[in-house]
């Protein structure tokens, strides 16, 4: 599996450096050096990230890292949830994949389904089958 770790590697990278690109106009104050900050893993340099990072750029990233750290521990390619294997063409798509296809349709549907849940108890009537 080291090719997957390259992979991963590979990825912060290039999103690591993206950002330094993004990044080039020195804003107010000292900015940390971001390819100081890609050689290391250290969470005090994350959090250094962390200031310059959208939050959708720091998904990724702790995504990634998750997936790098759960690489070096060995369970990386296992569902968080149920502990099923994750399918190899799966994560191949989606390398910081946590969990398997099942556990994350039913986590984002859970997500959606508190967020979408109407607060003045609309009734569901289930269509036929109502007794008269
Ligand atoms: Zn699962």
């Amino acid at each position: 599996m080291k090719s997957q770790k390259e992979m991963l590697l590979r990825m912060r990278e290039d999103l690591v450096l993206g950002i330094t690109r993004r990044s080039r106009t020195p804003a107010e104050g000292t900015a940390p050096d971001i390819g100081d900050i890609l050689d290391s893993v250290s969470e005090e340099r994350t959090r250094e990230l962390d200031m310059i990072l959208t939050d959708r750029e720091k998904k990724k990233l702790l995504q990634l890292d998750d997936a790098i750290d759960r690489m070096e521990e060995g369970s990386y390619g296992n569902c968080e949830e149920c502990g099923v294997k994750i399918p190899k063409g799966r994560l191949k798509v989606m390398p910081f994949a946590k969990y398997c296809v099942e556990c994350q349709e039913k986590l984002e549907r859970d997500e959606k389904y508190m967020k979408d849940e109407p607060e003045d108890g609309i009734k569901k009537v289930p269509a036929g089958d109502v007794e008269e």
